[in-house]
């Protein structure tokens, strides 16, 4: 186990070198002041590159998610009524002591997650980019007043916090898909309870620590682990929470948006993506194969916006793949800790088998292998870079998430055919486009179905901009002023003053 500069942070959650496991004799009471010393209670946390243990956390019950809600109930009046400046400075707080841990918390996020550290970095700082961000939209959160019909009347529109709500997140990114849901949540003065993946959930305590001892009052931000069926039965049936913001697979969004029914909760969706990323003759292709390199490569392929479905214009095909190849051949594979690393291990062998059986079925079907297709002996959970073109629509490739190091390449000939292909998925969460054509530009970003479109670049997250979906890549929007609207009801006061 790698040490840390820190060593108070997560001491009583990482496995030290000392240690063959993490030793219940050191633990304190950091979020989970009610289980106990009993191994069962515990889940391992392992590292995919080599699986060894990296860590424990506890398993919470249904009971310990229960006493958690009531903790948020108790203190979710007096954190509402704290003046918006107050709660800005306790995020700004927590940031700094982000920055201050940055090093660490990016070595926990590698050694959970396996990215590679300067993805890890530039994660905890992407993270910490919604704090300061929220910090200070908490402070703009305006009402309205109205020109009221009658001279007697006035109308007023207040703005407040939607009360207490829950946030599940998923693995790909452990610690940015948890601040852009808690600190809009706390700038507009609710409280929050997050159920982090339990494949990722040392980097959620690692924050919760430093939100701790930032100031922000016990209660008010608060991280449970477990299974996910009994955490996620609590966060939709509890009446007391008042909104539910989930990020993860399509699949498991529509069973809580089913379950939040009976409770009529308030919901944000971000889920699965199918993203095109299109290439037209026009474009510059240097700076296209650049793009296409982050939207396929970041995190192993493994992001919600990853190109999914490449179209590249026929003619131009071989000089693109020219440009292309040799910078999928650059790429260094290997154990995320190393500095010098582009692409580590997948989280576990169910998504390497994933991965390699829509490889197998677009081969088995005729697409062409250009490169890579096998996994690197340095770790089992290694897809090596791989490159397929030829790909058709009968092939399950271009209907399924991939989540993982496999550029899938199509052509098309028209711009017309190639929004129709674009848009034929139930996706609607990233597109992207090249070309230099102005007309062209606003063509497409008008006809793509999608929640996000970025045109000439394969980066478009930012704290500043309205992150999320349409159809059924969900609903809802992070980030951005449009982000806090999430976490506020909105209450129309009208009085006769006559
Ligand atoms: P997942 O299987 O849906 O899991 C996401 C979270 O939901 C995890 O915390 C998981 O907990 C929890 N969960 C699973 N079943 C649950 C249930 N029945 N009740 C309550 N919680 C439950 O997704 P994933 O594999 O972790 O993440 C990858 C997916 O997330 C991809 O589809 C990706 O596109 C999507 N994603 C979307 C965005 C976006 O902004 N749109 C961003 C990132 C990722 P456990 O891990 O403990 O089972």
């Amino acid at each position: 186990m790698t040490t840390l500069k820190n060593p108070a942070l997560l001491k009583t959650y990482l496995v030290h070198p000392s240690t063959s496991s993490a030793n219940s004799n050191d633990r304190d009471n950091n979020n989970d002041s009610n289980d106990n010393n009993d191994n069962a209670k515990r889940v391992d946390v392992n590292n995919p590159f080599n699986g060894e243990v990296i860590g424990w956390v506890p398993s919470h019950t249904k009971q310990e998610v229960e006493q958690a809600v009531a903790n948020a109930d108790s203190v979710q009046a007096s954190w509402a009524a704290q003046t918006a400046e107050a709660r800005s400075d306790l995020l700004m707080q927590w940031a700094d002591l982000i920055d201050a841990n940055l090093d660490d918390l990016a070595t926990i996020m590698t050694l959970e997650q396996g990215k590679p550290l300067k993805e890890s970095r530039g994660e905890i700082s992407y993270a910490n980019s919604f704090i300061r961000w929220f910090a200070e939209e908490g402070k703009r959160i305006y009402g309205d007043v109205i020109p009221a019909p009658k001279a007697s009347q006035r109308i007023s529109v207040l703005k407040q916090p939607i009360g207490i709500c829950a946030a599940i997140t998923p693995w790909n990114f452990p610690a940015a898909m948890i601040t852009r849901k808690v600190a809009p949540a706390l700038a507009a003065g609710c409280t929050i309870l997050v159920k982090p993946a339990m494949q990722t959930p040392l980097s959620a305590l690692a924050l919760q620590q430093l939100a701790d001892e930032a100031g922000i009052p016990k209660g008010v931000l608060q991280v449970v682990t477990g299974d996910s069926a009994t955490v996620g039965d609590v966060f939709t049936q509890d009446a007391r929470i008042k909104k539910l913001s989930f990020t993860g697979s399509t699949a498991v969004g529509r069973t809580l948006m089913a379950q939040c029914a009976t409770t009529l909760k308030k919901l944000s969706l971000e889920l699965g993506g199918n993203a095109p990323f299109i290439v037209f003759a026009d474009a510059d292709l240097d700076k296209a194969a650049e793009g296409l390199i982050a939207a396929k490569y970041r995190n192993a392929g493994q992001t919600c916006v990853c190109a999914n479905r490449i179209y590249v214009e026929e003619r131009i095909k071989d000089e693109f793949l020219a440009i292309y190849l040799p910078k999928v051949a650059a790429l260094k594979v290997g154990n995320g800790l190393s500095d010098a690393v582009d692409i580590g291990p997948l989280i576990n062998n169910q998504a390497v088998e994933k991965v390699t059986s829509l490889l197998k079925d677009a081969l088995d079907k005729g697409a062409n292998l250009l490169t890579g297709g096998d996994i690197n002996p340095l770790s089992e959970r290694i897809v090596n870079p791989t490159v397929i073109s030829n790909v058709t629509a009968d092939m399950d490739i271009a209907h399924e998430e991939i989540f993982g190091p496999i550029t899938a390449i199509a052509t098309f000939q028209s711009e017309s055919e190639v929004i129709a292909k674009a848009n034929d998925t139930l996706y609607g969460l990233a597109a992207y486009f090249y070309t230099k054509d102005l007309a062209r530009s606003w063509r497409v970003s008008e006809a793509l179905e999608y929640g996000m479109v970025g045109q000439n670049t394969g980066l478009i997250s930012t704290a500043v901009a309205p992150f999320g979906g349409v159809k059924q890549s969900g609903f809802g929007r992070e980030g951005s002023k449009y982000g806090i609207e999430e976490y506020l009801i909105v209450k129309y006061w009208c009085q006769d003053i006559g």
